[in-house]
């Protein structure tokens, strides 16, 4: 297939720079995702198939369906051409991509690639499991947030997959009781669904804590980490806002990825779980209840609080981690006593899973005594980095609170542990957090004049310019690089 990009990029930058990593803020206040749009070759045209991408809202220049040409099985589409996977899961890949040096746009981007399955078959065009993802791909074009995932572009087609199955054959009357069977070559219709998004992770956050758990005091991902409380209240705080009200419903440390600068986002809006199944899931998966709060389990109404208490359950580890245990030390501490409790037994007969899995909301009745254990373990003499991570304990007990009601509400939380910024000098306070906070805007109104803003200088709140974002690339080199070490076991949503 012949590469015919007619991209348009109306900027002056130059190639390089427009491959070169950026901070999602300036991503976003310079709107480089528009830069991008979708050739159209082998465009679907048909109505048949445009009909629900318009009910939908979805612009078609972002938005492309292809005309079923039976592209190779989970592959990118053209002008995309694959760095690397960064992971996969079930029915879902997510790539590391950019374009040609031919093409116009070059920012390397996360391509996620999700296989639908309707009752096994590919969903016609008119179908509800296609018109509810494309809703929610909708939805997440609109959400524009330094913390949050951004929406550039996305696809959908019917690929061939080649498969060999095994087919019982007509058993002969001599051995009645051995099947026979004889393998047989499919080509199986699959539809996809694929979702370009900014910026592709160096990894998620529960593999960045395995880094910083064996990592000394000084290191650079350890720093960041005590600021990812704030960033990530934030993020939530965004979409849990009177004008966007969308609840994320699974909050995990896959699901939030590190960025080429050190910064955390959310990511993973339900859409591969949604899309996957063919129906609306109301909450986690039953492989994703660990930081699912009671009320999950229990399938009782939920509200924005069932993010709060997921959320306090990854600060949970963070905080663990930044006290110096790996995240199992949690695990193994509240699980203690727990197995013999009428709450676990209850919670095992209710068909919802086994009780082997550990789930946070089945050993809440330990989780003061093991906050107690936390700041025992930790002595406050060592210094204001174990001071100020004891102090939000509290906080995170709050937010993993059994009743809903009793938890904080997401735009609480930012204040509540705004001091970890200021616990070492760099990367220091989140520019972007501090002025959504004062203004109530994470990012301009209006696209400004390069990039006025570049997120969290090593220097604090605002550093200026190439500079600021040279010095950062430098540590995300670094990151990299310790990184590196971890390849191959990322797992990213
Ligand atoms: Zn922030």
């Amino acid at each position: 297939m012949p590469s015919t990009v007619s991209t348009s990029f109306e900027s002056s930058e130059s190639q390089s720079s427009q491959s070169a990593p950026i901070p999602l803020h300036d991503f976003l206040s310079t709107h480089d995702d528009q830069h991008f749009v979708w050739d159209d070759a082998d465009r679907e045209t048909s109505p048949e198939w445009l009909t629900a991408v318009d009910a939908a809202g979805l612009n078609a220049k972002k938005h492309k369906v292809f005309n079923h040409g039976g592209k190779a099985y989970l592959t990118p589409p053209d002008p995309f051409v694959q760095i690397k996977e960064l992971g996969d899961s079930g029915s879902t890949i997510v790539y590391k991509v950019t374009a040609p040096e031919t093409s116009a746009y070059r920012r390397a981007l996360a391509l996620k690639v999700i296989v639908c399955k309707e009752s096994s078959r590919p969903p016609g065009p008119d179908s509800k499991a296609r018109s509810d993802a494309l809703k929610e791909v909708k939805t997440m074009s609109e959400l524009r947030h330094p913390h949050i995932v951004a929406y550039v572009a996305s696809f959908e087609d019917c690929c061939i997959q080649p498969r060999e199955i095994r087919q019982r054959a007509p058993r002969p009357r001599q051995r009645p009781h051995n099947m026979v069977a004889f393998r047989v070559n499919q080509r199986i219709k699959k539809h996809i669904l694929g979702i370009a998004m900014y910026p592709p992770a160096q990894c998620n956050l529960r593999v960045f804590m395995e880094e910083v758990c064996q990592a000394p005091e000084d290191v650079w991902e350890r720093q960041h980490l005590y600021t990812y409380f704030g960033c990530l209240s934030q993020a939530v705080a965004y979409l849990h806002r009177q004008s966007i009200q969308i609840r994320h419903k699974d909050i995990k440390p896959d699901n939030i990825v590190i960025d080429e600068f050190g910064l955390p986002v959310l990511t993973d809006f339900g859409l591969s779980r949604h899309f996957e199944t063919g129906k609306a899931s109301e909450g986690p998966t039953p492989k994703t209840l660990k930081y699912a709060g009671p009320e999950a389990i229990y399938e009782a109404p939920r509200d924005h609080h069932s993010d709060i208490f997921s959320l306090g359950c990854v600060f949970l580890e963070m905080a663990t981690v930044l006290l110096g245990h790996p995240t199992e030390f949690a695990e193994e501490q509240l699980s203690i006593n727990t197995l013999d409790s009428a709450d676990a037994r209850s919670i095992s007969s209710s068909g919802t899973g086994t009780n082997t899995e550990f789930k946070y909301c089945d050993v809440l009745r330990n989780l003061d005594a093991y906050l107690d254990i936390l700041t025992l373990l930790a002595h406050p003499a060592l210094g204001a980095s174990v001071k100020g991570v004891l102090a939000v304990l509290p906080h995170i007990r709050r937010m993993m609170d059994p009743v809903q009601t009793r938890r904080p509400d997401a735009d609480q939380l930012y204040p509540l542990f705004r001091h970890l910024y200021d616990i070492h000098d760099k990367p220091g306070p989140c520019f972007n957090c501090e002025e959504e906070r004062r203004t109530g805007n994470a990012l301009p109104s209006r696209s400004g004049n390069g990039s006025p803003t570049l997120s969290r200088g090593v220097d604090g709140v605002g550093s200026n310019g190439s500079q600021g974002l040279a010095r950062r690339s430098t540590a995300a080199s670094t990151m990299s690089t310790a990184m590196s070490m971890v390849a191959g076991r990322n797992s990213l949503s």
